[in-house]
């Protein structure tokens, strides 16, 4: 493939470059690793601070896709090497197999027979899903995969020889594939910090304690629980929860730097569950809260919420309290006395590490001490999105469009 602009990663930042490259007329090709462009926000129930549904906004990207042939999109794709000087760029990219043709996309409804099942990753392991599925209702490319490793499952063999399916091939092989470019995008975004390892929040020890990107999941109607939130442990109703910000965040055992976006993601979702139980209570508990700009009106509104209050102290622990519940102590640093709160659910703001600094990108990046991508001129690659640094949505949209005029300067040497 020969293109002008080859962009990695397709989540918010990643679509916005290209779609932004290819209508100045620029050839793009969009590599994504998972079967489905989207990122992180395909995984939100609401964007704060509207509380609208992302979807709305990916759906209209998608459509932009659709509607440009100058942009080829690879999914299940990651580039293994890229080589040579901006103007002359050569990357091999490993195209996975989804086991199912292009083409075919009437299965709905037939994947409901099959045998074969597998923890969801999309809802980070909280329920099963079928190995045949369409990865989610508005997948783009709207496209039926099948994984990996059930693939070569005897049953999902049997099952698809006994239904007559005919767009799968079991037999699909990887490919690489070879990509001449002009100028690459690194947009490759971010993964959550791992919540194990915040051992003094019991998290993965009491199941009532889950993180802030499970409880966007909880609250999403396409989640587990079909967008009930319920306590985890038994499935009952909310009483109390409470939200433990900073969570691994800002402190030189975990993550130092501050994720940006964790108190305003937690409002929000203080939001789901004020509008779901108008009787429960919240509890959040802040070192400070970050909410800059117009942000702060949405902190003001939460702030003057009856139910919900907020705590001036990093929690120290949290423990089993009995009957499902979870205790939480912090010590309030404004009162200097030490607070316990017993919950149905705590919510851990956990924060955002560099996907770069945990999967190696196969050509040298300028990246800072965290893994975040300086866009200081000297990498080949000009980064996009969270993959530069922690940031909501619209900013990610801003610095996306700017890495485009970077990148076609790059192309032109001007
Ligand atoms: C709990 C929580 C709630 C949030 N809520 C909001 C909100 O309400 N409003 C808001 O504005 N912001 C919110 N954010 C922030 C928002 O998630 C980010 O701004 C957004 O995800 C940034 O998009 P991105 O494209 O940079 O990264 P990502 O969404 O991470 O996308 C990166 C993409 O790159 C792909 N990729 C990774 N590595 C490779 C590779 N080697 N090859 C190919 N592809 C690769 C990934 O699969 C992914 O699709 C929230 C964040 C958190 C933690």
């Amino acid at each position: 493939m020969n293109t002008d602009l080859l962009v990695i990663g397709g989540g918010i930042a990643g679509i916005t470059a290209a779609v932004e490259a290819a209508e100045t007329g620029r050839e793009v090709v969009l590599v994504e690793k998972q079967h489905q462009l989207g990122g992180r926000v395909l995984q939100m129930h609401k964007y704060f601070p509207k509380l609208c549904p992302p979807v709305c906004g990916l759906e209209i990207n998608f459509r932009r896709i659709r509607q440009n042939p100058k942009i080829k999109v690879l999914t299940g794709a990651k580039p293994t090497s890229i080589e040579g000087v901006p103007g002359d760029l050569t990357a091999i990219i490993h195209v996975e197999p989804s086991y199912v043709k292009a083409d075919f996309t009437s299965g709905k409804g037939v994947e409901n027979d099959c045998p074969v099942e597998i923890a969801d990753r999309f809802n980070f392991g909280m329920n099963r899903t079928k190995a045949f599925r369409l990865p989610h209702e508005l997948a783009y490319p709207y496209r039926y995969v099948i994984d990996e490793e059930s693939a070569h499952d005897p049953a999902m063999k049997q099952f698809i020889e006994s239904s007559g399916i005919e767009g799968v091939d079991l037999d699909m092989q990887p490919e690489d594939v070879e990509v001449k470019a002009k100028a690459v995008i690194w947009a490759t975004g971010w993964e959550p910090y791992d919540a194990n390892k915040l051992d003094h929040l019991a998290y993965g020890r009491l199941p009532n304690v889950v993180t802030n990107m499970e409880m966007e999941r909880i609250a999403a109607v396409n989640g587990p629980t079909k967008g009930k939130i319920l306590r985890p442990s038994d499935q009952q109703p909310i009483t109390r929860a409470a939200f433990v910000q900073c969570a691994g965040s800002r402190d030189e055992n975990h993550l130092p730097y501050c994720s940006a976006v964790c108190c305003m993601a937690s409002l929000k979702q203080s939001r789901y569950i004020r509008e779901q139980y108008p009787d429960a209570e919240i509890h959040i508990f802040f070192i400070d809260a970050r909410t800059p700009g117009r942000w702060e009106d949405f902190y003001q509104e939460v702030q003057d919420d009856e139910k919900t209050v907020i705590h001036r102290g990093k929690v120290a622990r949290i423990e089993e309290a009995g009957n499902g519940m979870v205790t939480l102590t912090a010590e309030n640093t404004l009162t200097g006395k030490l607070e316990q709160v017993s919950v149905d659910m705590a919510i851990l703001a956990t924060g955002m590490v560099p996907t770069v600094a945990v999967d190696a990108p196969p050509i040298k990046i300028n990246v800072d001490e965290f893994g975040f991508i300086q866009n200081n001129g000297t990498s080949v690659v000009v980064g996009a999105g969270v993959a530069t640094g922690p940031k909501d949505v619209a900013s990610t949209n801003e610095e996306a469009t700017g890495a485009v005029v970077r990148a076609l300067q790059m192309m032109t040497g001007k």
